[in-house]
């Protein structure tokens, strides 16, 4: 058993070869995308005779691909079975690298967590051993879990900046010219490697596991150390032309000469960001504020952490004022995103987002007073509910998006 073999193409070239392999396909999509059914229900969906879809579940059934759940009750009458897709048939590997840590999740074919680990230890680093570093700990982290690599489907690898999806290049971390980054891992973890923007990842997680509820036109705010956005346009994921939409952190709106991490002047990151709330903290302090937050002198320390975690669990005044401020600045020029894009619902996640009312209610009123009447009446406003394992969640349906789309249903 090994879903790869029907995902794959029939070796059996002739026309009713080709059409069994299809309907095998399109059983095992059914019972993936909506769930359990019954061979009547699967019969009349597909548009194929009971005799026909019972000895293709028979199959599957044997192969391990389907499992029997037992008869349904209903009311008198000859009771049917319920199948359901075998949750061990399949699983999907998920990585999420942040500047200073990495999360990593394996999920079954049923979306459900066999092993995860949040936040482990790794520093992102632009050089070849961090590169073998970040394979290594994947290929022990398979190795620890209980799955066979066999039956691992594929892997999703977030990082942050420009990333080229379709073509599997990384342009901010481990770039090079001859070779995609996915080919280069795949080649150590001996997978099928497939590279995502770590905040469209977070949007696709929420999408499909997290807050969103039925909304097709969404917009997701990654508000961490850095800031973007990614969108979910009538139920599917925005890219652009190459994959580098969503980069609203890069815009250079200030007129203040602070540096960015891009190279840039004034983007919206210097004075809206996990890294400029650092600055204007230190800044603070310089200029004799008080606070209880002490932060740790460590270039591998996300040190906006500790201020975040100083406003929530301190309450320290310092803390609460800068992130207060910085949250109405950002519902300011989130106003803009709301009136080009007329969302209908509006994701705050990334770390800003553990804040609660802290974040959301300065960014609230600022969008009401910012963005044009109608369009905020459109829009709903949520926090995220997968909080740190958005990333790592996404990547994982990323993985299983793609390989749904492989099966082939005509
Ligand atoms: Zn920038």
């Amino acid at each position: 058993m090994n879903l790869k073999n029907l995902l794959d193409n029939s070796t059996d070239t002739s026309l009713s070869g080709q059409k069994w392999h299809m309907l095998r396909q399109a059983i095992v999509k059914r019972l993936l995308s909506s769930g359990n059914a019954t061979i009547a229900e699967l019969g009349s969906e597909l548009q194929s005779s009971v005799p026909t879809v019972t000895k293709a579940v028979n199959e599957l059934l044997i192969e391990g691909y389907v499992v029997d759940m037992g008869k349904i009750t209903n009311s008198g009458g000859r009771r049917p079975s319920l199948y359901s897709i075998n949750p061990t048939c399949a699983y999907f590997l998920g990585v999420n690298v942040n500047r200073a840590s990495m999360s990593i999740g394996l999920q079954n074919i049923k979306n459900e967590f066999v092993s995860i680990e949040l936040d482990s230890s790794f520093v992102l680093e632009n050089t070849a051993e961090s590169l073998q570093e970040l394979c290594n700990l994947i290929n022990s982290f398979i190795e620890d879990s209980a799955v066979e690599k066999r039956l691992i489907v594929g892997v999703c690898i977030n990082l942050s900046g420009r990333i080229n999806s379709m073509e599997g290049f990384s342009y901010n971390y481990f770039f090079s010219e001859n070779r995609p980054l996915t080919e280069i891992i795949a080649d150590q973890l001996g997978l099928p490697v497939r590279l995502e923007n770590d905040t469209r990842a977070m949007t696709f997680g929420e999408y499909r596991e997290g807050i969103v509820d039925g909304e097709q036109n969404i917009i997701f705010l990654n508000y961490s150390w850095g800031v973007a956005i990614g969108m979910i346009t009538d139920g599917k994921l925005y890219y652009g032309k190459s994959g580098y939409s969503g980069e609203f952190g890069h815009s250079t709106i200030f007129n203040n000469e602070i540096m960015c991490q891009c190279g840039k002047l004034g983007c919206l990151e210097t004075e809206i960001s996990g890294w400029s709330l650092v600055n204007q903290f230190k800044n603070a302090l310089k200029e004799g504020k008080q606070s209880k937050v002490v932060l740790e002198d460590n270039s591998h320390t996300l040190q906006h952490h500790a201020i975040i975690s100083g406003a929530i669990n301190l309450e320290d005044s310092l803390c609460i004022e800068l992130v207060t401020n910085q949250s109405e600045k950002m519902g300011r020029y989130l106003s803009i995103i709301l009136n080009i894009f007329n969302p209908e619902l509006l994701v705050i996640g990334g770390d800003f987002s553990q804040l609660g009312d802290y974040a959301l209610l300065p960014i609230q009123s600022a969008l009401k007073k910012h963005s044009l009447g109608l369009v905020n009446r459109d829009v709903k406003l949520k926090k995220s509910s997968l909080g740190l394992r958005a990333g790592v969640i996404g990547a994982c349906c990323v993985v299983k998006e793609k390989m749904l789309s492989q099966l082939i249903i005509n």
